[in-house]
């Protein structure tokens, strides 16, 4: 999986660093020449660094380690590929996918080689290992193997959840900015989604610990949400 999280933070990277048309130097920088500055080339930086030259501003990212990518890091030691950081993106298969780094792609016109995992991943418990699936029937089934009553009660949490992702997956990440513009922007683009949030408005408000005390009782389970 490096080799893709390389390969992620390397072409943000470029993305960012060809449309500022940056060069690296070592004489003095004139700031005016720049619309923005974008201060660490995290992924987060590099993102708004993409954006703001995407929309054809002068950007100017700044980072201060000798290495671009922020917690977006890996290293080898004796052939083995490790992730230091970050080394699991749900949604970064699906190009209409709802991971916002998705649709900052497709804002971009970029793709990127994935790789899907199936199943996700191992967590191995002192009772076992217990695979986790993307697919939520599996890995139901997969818990129940360990509590069927805790598999229950996660599908009951797993629907709260599920209730305010039916109302929030309308609204994509994109489309949201600090200032008070995303009231009009929202109610004008997205007044029908908003009112499908309705209903779960105290869902929205509350904590996923306060949700996950309200539907799950099962010790296992609990611990496995802890683990998540
Ligand atoms: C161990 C670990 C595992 C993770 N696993 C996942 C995962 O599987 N999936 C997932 O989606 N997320 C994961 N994350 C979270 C993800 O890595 C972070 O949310 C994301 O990388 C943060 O990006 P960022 O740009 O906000 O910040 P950072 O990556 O922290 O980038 C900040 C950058 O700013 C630079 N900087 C700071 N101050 C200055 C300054 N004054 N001047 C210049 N440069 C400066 C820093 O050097 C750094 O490069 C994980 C994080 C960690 C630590």
């Amino acid at each position: 999986m490096r080799s893709s999280l390389l390969y992620f933070t390397l072409f943000f990277i470029k993305i960012a660093v060809q449309s500022c048309r940056l060069t690296p130097t070592t004489g003095a920088i004139r700031m005016q020449n720049f619309d923005g500055i974008v201060i660490g080339s995290g992924i987060g930086g590099l993102v708004a660094g993409a954006l703001l030259a995407h929309s054809g501003k002068q950007v100017m990212i700044l980072e201060s380690h000798t290495w671009a990518g922020g917690a977006a890091q890996g290293f080898s030691r004796q052939g083995f590929d490790f992730d230091s950081g970050p080394s699991f993106y749900c949604g970064l298969s699906d190009p209409q996918g709802l991971n916002p780094l998705q649709q900052v792609l497709t804002r971009l016109g970029e793709s990127l080689a994935t790789v899907v995992y199936d199943p996700l991943g191992h967590y191995h418990f002192p009772e076992g290992c217990l695979a986790v699936y993307g697919n939520s029937e599996r890995y139901r089934k997969a818990i129940a193997q360990f509590t069927p009553q805790g598999a229950i009660e996660f599908a009951q949490f797993e629907q709260r959840l599920l209730k305010i992702y039916q109302g929030l997956k309308e609204i994509p990440a994109i489309e949201l900015r600090a200032d008070w513009k995303v009231i009009p922007k929202l109610i004008t683009n997205y007044g029908f989604s908003l009112l499908k949030l309705l209903p779960v408005l105290g869902d929205i408000s509350a904590s996923v610990g306060q949700i996950v005390d309200q539907t799950v009782r099962d010790p296992w389970v609990r611990r496995l949400i802890d683990r998540e």
